[in-house]
């Protein structure tokens, strides 16, 4: 098998057939001497805008494969293909697997149960949010009317805070395993896009998401696993320094489920099982996350600043920014959204939280991004482990309270100015939830105010009028990450308790879907490893 990269097309001529045409060109053979064509990767080139190219790699077999490699030595693109590792093929039957119970249906949890049960083992899932169906009527019912389900919302329930999120699945974790490639493959076999398997940036959408999430428990159920909704896990139960369970609840209903091994995938909202773990001396520590605001423009005029021109049949176009404030802190811009909308994503009473998402079509016409300045230890007050948790409710309370638990929104000049938004300029919210106008200011620490502000002047460097007086706040963002690490060993394993494994970005060990699949896939291995190994020397 061979790789072509570099294979540029302009992008109004960027369709199948003619990027076979213009690979046999390169190579100098004909179409019809390729015998297998595959695109391993696939990306828009707009460094020389207005001109734009999509750039493809492709692998492919062909005819007389030794005579085309020689007669190309001197294309540096051109290479033998690298075998990928595939996590396929490590899948081995266990015998006499182990009880595994996984707490939390979020992309760490769920890939560690989808692995496990591929591996013959009947991992039990708990779930203290609802099912997707009854989950989705619960955000409706939320958006609609404020009334918010604390086990139920955008950030619990099933596929975690995977599922109502924008479903952009690029990572940057170094993988040599084929954990990324599981991930992806998966999807699609579960119902998302081929092209998430070579677009440099995946993006599967919030509606296209739900139904792949909803595949995929079906086809584990049928694997053997097991899922329990509306339950959640309320106390670790150990012996002699181990794992031996886990107490649950639901509704009224407790129930002791015992089981060798815990993952703990819960995700960063679950406070209170944070405190639960603290209780029970479970080893965690501060860790440094980042705060601020959705910034929201007009698609348009991001598309315009980015590919130089606009063009209906051109993808909404994502933005990347990165800056330094005058206090040396970092402030950049997060989760990018084209063409979505920004949602209201509080899961506590009494406070507001704010995020993006996107459907698969991306087509709201308006763009959205956090714009986030670093927050570390030394912010927090205290050398509690949770102080960093503290710290994110003292400010979701203010939003929460600023605009009577609706998303508050403020003009960028006025945000400047520190005075509430009267009326809209260019720029209309487009948001999921109610809103109001208000002074954002109020709810934020001033190394944060002055952060955006130092941000958003560096950034409109870049994007033109990105700090336009029109460009709109929506406040507050401030679950980035886990404000909190529970520490693991080499093993994965608790460094408190033998068998708990603390899972994806909750644990603190995952940032995104992907990050946080692959880590739930890398503890899945592990305990299959060790399972083998148990097995060998019994
Ligand atoms: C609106 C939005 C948009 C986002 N967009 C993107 C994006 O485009 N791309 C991207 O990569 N990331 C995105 N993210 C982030 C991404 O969703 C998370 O990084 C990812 O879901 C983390 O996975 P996880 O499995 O570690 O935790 P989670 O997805 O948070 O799942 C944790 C689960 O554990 C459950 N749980 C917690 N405590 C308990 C308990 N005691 N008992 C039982 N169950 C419990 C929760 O109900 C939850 O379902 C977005 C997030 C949001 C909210």
């Amino acid at each position: 098998m061979l790789q072509l990269s570099q294979c540029k097309l302009s992008w109004q001529e960027d369709s199948f057939s003619k990027l076979q045409k213009k690979a046999a060109k390169l190579l100098g053979i004909s179409v019809e001497d390729f015998t297998q064509f595959t695109i391993v990767k696939r990306s828009l080139d707009a460094r020389k805008k207005p001109n734009l190219f999509v750039l493809y790699t492709v692998r492919f077999l062909c005819r007389r494969e030794s005579e085309v490699l020689k007669r190309n030595r001197k294309n540096k693109n051109l290479t033998i293909a690298k075998k990928e590792p595939s996590l396929w093929r490590q899948i081995e039957e266990i015998k006499n697997p182990e009880r595994v119970a996984v707490v939390g249906a979020g992309p760490a949890g769920l890939f560690s149960a989808y692995y496990l049960s591929l591996c013959g083992y009947s991992p039990i899932v708990i779930e203290r949010g609802a099912k997707m169906e009854e989950r989705h009527d619960d955000i409706l019912k939320f958006w609609q009317e404020g009334v918010l389900k604390p086990d139920s919302n955008v950030a619990f329930g099933e596929g975690g805070a995977g599922t109502f999120s924008d479903g952009k699945l690029n990572t940057g974790v170094k993988d040599k395993t084929g954990r990324k490639q599981f991930v992806l493959q998966s999807f699609v076999n579960f119902g998302a896009p081929e092209e998430i398997l070579y677009d440099a940036k995946p993006h599967i959408g919030t509606d296209v998401l739900q139904t792949v999430i909803t595949n995929m428990r079906l086809a584990m159920e049928e694997k053997g696993c097991q899922f329990l909704f509306h339950t959640k896990m309320t106390k670790i139960l150990e012996e002699n320094g181990r794992v031996c369970g886990v107490l649950t609840q639901n509704g009224e209903k407790e129930e002791t489920i015992l089981c060798e091994r815990v993952i703990l995938a819960i995700g960063h909202s679950a406070r209170d099982t944070f405190e639960l773990l603290k209780k029970e001396h479970i080893t965690m520590s501060q860790k440094p996350f980042a705060m601020g605001v959705r910034v929201q423009h007009r698609q348009e005029d991001i598309d315009r600043a980015q590919y130089g021109f606009n063009d209906e049949k051109l993808p909404a176009s994502p933005y990347k920014l990165t800056g330094k404030t005058t206090d040396g802190r970092g402030v950049y811009s997060f989760c990018m959204c084209p063409g979505g909308y920004v949602v209201n994503a509080s899961s506590e009473e009494g406070g507001l939280v704010v995020n993006g998402m996107s459907n698969a079509d991306r087509a709201s016409g308006f763009a959205n991004s956090a714009i986030v300045v670093s927050v570390s230890e030394e912010d927090f007050e205290g050398d509690d482990c949770l102080a960093g948790v503290a710290l994110q409710r003292k400010y979701e309370k203010l939003a929460y309270e600023l605009a009577d638990g609706k998303i508050p929104v403020q003009r960028y000049e006025d945000f400047c100015n520190n005075q509430p938004t009267k009326a809209l300029g260019k720029v209309v919210p487009c948001v999921e939830g109610k809103w109001r106008f208000s002074n954002i200011r109020l709810a934020l620490p001033n190394f944060i105010i002055n952060g955006i502000i130092d941000g958003m002047g560096q950034f409109a460097e870049k994007i033109h009028e990105f700090d336009h007086p029109d460009t709109l706040l929506l406040g507050l963002e401030s679950r980035t990450s886990s404000p909190v690490r529970i520490e693991r060993d080499e093993d994965f394993e608790s460094v408190s308790l033998a068998g708990l494994y603390p899972c994806g970005e909750g644990a603190g060990y995952a940032g995104g879907i992907m990050s946080a699949a692959m880590d739930g896939l890398r503890i899945a291995m592990k305990i299959q490893e060790k399972k083998k190994e148990e097995s060998n020397h019994a």
